[in-house]
């Protein structure tokens, strides 16, 4: 048998993400660019303010005519106009030891220059609008309680920067400046397959010998929460020649191929050797637990992941490997999600000499952070992966790990890019 090359995880990543660059762009409505990546700068095609309107409700004034003024002293002012929000205020106009009533998202009409708020104002005659008196007990300064035009950005001004990442406040920006659609980065494609003669779906009741494929749904959905779209191929069974055939379509229909089992050293396990036949091994093991049978390399030019079978396996390994490199795809900066430092709260037995990712949980304790397993970590269990916040990670020699150890957690809960 071929000597099957183990990389360490970091070896193993650095393998995986060389090369990976974003995908091209695509032009999409504003919406559906929530979470992605701005492929061009976005503009602007008109002044964000567009024209000068009060922050709220009140008076628009000349902020000279209330020099001085204040609570034991304020300065009375002729109302003459009123404005409200949508209309154009050409008909208002502030002259001296006049104000105008003005309503939030009102244009401040001409000769005003600061607005002065409703609540520091008193009537002294009238209704406090058209053609009442009223008293105002605060000198504003120029400016205030105006938002300028142009404020946010002026027109053919750039509103984001390529590579931002639209956040639904960046939906908001592109929507007051007119982009209806945006150039993004375009989501991996991503096809999914199961291997194993023992798999049926989640529909059918598994007879003697047979389980569901709990790997292909999960798959799709780290996936999706990925940003990645998924294609889910469904299963194949141990059979070389239906194998090959279906990882050449995989490979064919999507920017990068995942797959489960039949990436060990059984008898028919043939993913790691039709791999070498077909595209390019970079390793076949790496020195990692759970999961050190990960398959990775290319395949029909696109990255190519075999993940090990148990389906707790695969799913540190999509952490590991495969979400770095499709976030790379989708034009991220950063790959990478942050590690902490935290309190381990109970032993840990090391048995082997490899990297271990425990699936741990995080949380708060006076003066920083604790962790503790999530639970029973045997790699066909995938309880604890769900309970789990972070992968605690033991890159240490075989041996006990003792209570009160500082041990890098791997954040699981929170964005590539959070500090
Ligand atoms: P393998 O990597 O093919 O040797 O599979 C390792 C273990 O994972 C075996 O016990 C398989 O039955 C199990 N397994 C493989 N594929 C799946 C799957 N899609 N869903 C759930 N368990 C699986
Ligand atoms: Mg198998």
């Amino acid at each position: 048998m071929a000597e099957i090359r183990e990389l360490t995880v970091t070896e193993a990543r650095a393998r995986v993400l060389a090369g990976v660059g974003p995908l091209e762009s695509e032009t999409v409505p504003l919406l559906a660019a929530l979470g992605r990546v701005l492929a061009e700068h976005a503009v602007s095609d008109i002044d964000v303010a567009p024209f000068d309107n009060s922050m709220m409700d009140g008076f628009a004034v000349r902020a000279a005519d209330l020099a001085g003024a204040r609570e034991a002293a304020p300065v009375a002012l002729d109302v003459t106009g009123a404005v409200f929000a949508g209309e154009d205020g050409a008909g208002a106009c502030v002259v001296p030891g006049s104000a105008v009533r003005i309503m939030t998202g009102a244009p401040v009409p001409a000769g005003a220059d600061a607005v002065v708020m409703v609540e520091r104002t008193a009537v002294l005659s009238g209704d406090g609008g058209v053609g009442s008196r009223v008293a105002l007990a605060h000198a504003p300064d120029v400016g205030e309680n105006v938002r300028r035009r142009g404020e946010e950005v002026e027109a053919g001004g750039v509103v984001l920067r390529a590579g931002e990442v639209v956040d639904p406040a960046a939906v908001g920006l592109l929507a007051a400046t007119g982009n209806a659609r945006v150039a993004v980065r375009r989501r991996p494609l991503v096809a999914v397959l199961s291997t194993g003669d023992e798999l049926v779906s989640v529909g059918d009741r598994p007879r003697a010998g047979q389980i569901r494929d709990a790997n292909s749904p999960m798959l799709a959905a780290l996936l999706a929460e990925a940003g990645a779209e998924p294609v889910v191929l469904g299963g194949v069974g141990d059979d070389e020649a239906a194998t090959r055939e279906a990882l050449l379509r995989a490979a064919a229909s999507a920017d990068a191929v995942v797959v489960t089992g039949g990436v060990s050293v059984g008898d028919r396990d043939f993913v790691g050797g039709l791999l070498g036949e077909l595209g390019e091994v970079y390793c076949r093991r790496v020195r990692m637990r759970p999961g050190a049978p990960n398959t990775l390399g290319r395949l029909g030019g696109v990255p190519f992941f075999g993940l090990p079978g148990n389906p707790t396996s695969a799913w540190v390994g999509f952490h590991l490997f495969v979400r770095p490199v499709l976030r790379a795809m989708a034009g991220f900066a950063t790959v990478d999600r942050p590690v902490v430092m935290a309190r381990l709260s109970h032993d840990v037995s090391k048995k082997q000499d490899r990297a271990y990712y425990v699936r741990g949980r995080l949380s708060s304790e006076p003066g920083g952070l604790s962790v503790e397993s999530a639970g029973p970590q045997s790699s066909a269990l995938l309880t604890a992966a769900h309970r789990a916040n972070c992968l605690i990670v033991l890159d240490l020699p075989a041996g006990l790990v003792p209570a009160g150890t500082f041990v890098p957690c791997l954040r699981l809960d929170v964005e590539e890019g959070t500090p």
